[in-house]
């Protein structure tokens, strides 16, 4: 059966790539196929398969795997450890998807951390956690390489304080300028500014970047990457992720590391045993922040999670909607609400959701501001339920007024919660 792997031009933040393959060309695994233009912002491509190319159009180059493949590679030829880092086509991996070779290209005059987002902070999401447990020496040389290129005097492992084995096997491998710092099992914990503020103690204004806190903040497997790129030689060409919910072994959590990126997301179900028969939508990400993805779509490089979500249930006539700035977007909540057969009495945004620059950003991420205003404005609106995309805490706001206005509650992440078996976001409390 022919074997197609996709390689979208443009991943991540900045301009599209240039392919520079023809089609029916032969190429390697590692070998690069689109490279990113010279003066601007964005990251080069590689082929994480050895095979022939079947086409190219503005968008994808589409490559036909060869039957046999080897685990070998192309390696990078730069000299310096950020030359290879920009030759490998390393991005944050934590779904951000920002140049790291730009991240990295400051230097600290004095003091400057390091901050290593191990939260994880998605539930569902295990991959991270368990590169970590496997991996722990390479992640640390991952960080001392980041270390050396800023000139950074600390670092900062950020990791939620229940993950015990992941943090013992970090404990065993920690030189002294490597710290950890235990995070509370909160969402959205692991939101850039809200590592800032659990590690530092400071809060940055919403438009500001972790450097005003002389810190850089960067994804656990963007690390273990660098290490790759500058000790192995080895380019951006393969990705951990989750695979998850309605599958044929229902409710199953399932970790991979080192699948080829391109690879369709059929086939990562195929892998985890298949696809349930019945399932409400394919999730690409984690439960609050992923997006609704078709099967026929390819593995990139900021996918770090796929799920089959729980079938639709009916909602009532009208929702309202509660959008907040760090999970599901007004029009994620419209796209779950359509397929939950409702319509839109009112829509409403947590008062901490400012828009910066076009996104929607929380001054104070996962610290409630008082959500009863919301939801009576959404009752006053027609709502008969509610759809909430809030973090943990303001969830629980919610709780505490919803039910005595006679409003049922729904959150974004219900599906893939429901797919896993797990606890629904409602009432929680955060624990270390
Ligand atoms: S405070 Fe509001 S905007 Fe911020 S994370 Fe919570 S719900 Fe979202």
């Amino acid at each position: 059966m022919e074997k197609l792997y996709g390689f979208a031009l443009k991943q991540g933040i900045g301009a599209p790539s240039v392919p520079i393959v023809k089609e029916n060309e032969r190429v390697k695994r590692g070998q690069l196929i689109a490279k990113c233009p010279s003066d601007k912002l964005g990251n080069h491509i590689h082929s994480s398969i050895t095979g022939t190319v079947k086409s190219i159009d503005e968008t994808n180059i589409l490559i036909q795997a060869d039957e046999e493949q080897s685990p070998e590679f192309i390696e990078l030829v730069s000299d310096s450890p950020l030359d290879l880092i920009k030759e490998a086509g390393i991005i944050g991996l934590g779904g951000a998807g920002f140049p790291t070779v730009v991240k990295l290209s400051h230097r600290f005059d004095n003091k400057g951390t390091i901050l290593i987002n191990a939260s994880e902070c998605e539930p569902i999401l295990s991959h991270n956690i368990k590169r970590t447990e496997k991996n722990p020496a390479e992640i640390i040389r991952g960080i001392e390489i980041v270390m050396d290129l800023t000139n950074a005097t600390d670092a900062i492992i950020a990791i939620k304080g229940y993950h015990d084995a992941a943090i013992a096997a970090l404990k065993n491998v920690l030189p002294e300028k490597i710290q950890i710092h235990e995070l509370p099992n909160i969402y959205p914990v692991g939101d850039e500014r809200a590592v800032v503020r659990e590690c530092l103690d400071i809060l940055l204004d919403v438009d500001q970047l972790p450097l005003a806190a002389d810190a850089i903040v960067i994804n656990l497997e963007t690390v273990f990457r660098i290490y790759q790129a500058v000790d192995l030689k080895k380019p951006l060409i393969d990705k951990d992720l989750t695979v998850a919910g309605k599958l044929v072994d229902s409710g199953a959590i399932k970790t991979y590391f080192d699948e080829p990126l391109g690879m369709k997301f059929s086939a990562m179900f195929d892998l985890a045993g298949g696809i349930g028969k019945e399932y409400g939508e394919i999730v690409e990400g984690g439960p609050f922040m992923g997006k609704r993805a078709g099967l026929d779509d390819y593995l990139h490089k900021t996918t770090g999670g796929l799920i089959a979500s729980e079938v639709f249930w009916n909602g009532p006539e009208k929702l309202g909607l509660l959008v907040c700035a760090c999970g599901a977007h007004k029009d994620r909540l419209s796209e779950i609400a359509e397929s939950m057969g409702s319509e839109i009495a009112g829509i409403e945004y947590c008062k901490q959701a400012i828009e910066v620059k076009g996104t929607l950003k929380c001054t104070n991420p996962g610290i409630c501001p008082g959500q009863v205003q919301k939801v009576m404005a959404l009752k006053k609106a027609g709502a008969q339920a509610v759809l909430i995309s809030n973090c943990t805490d303001c969830s629980n706001t919610v709780m505490s007024c919803a039910p005595q206005l006679k409003l049922p509650v729904y959150h974004a992440t219900d599906g893939s919660l429901r797919a896993c078996n797990l606890k629904l976001v409602r009432r929680m409390k955060s624990t270390t």
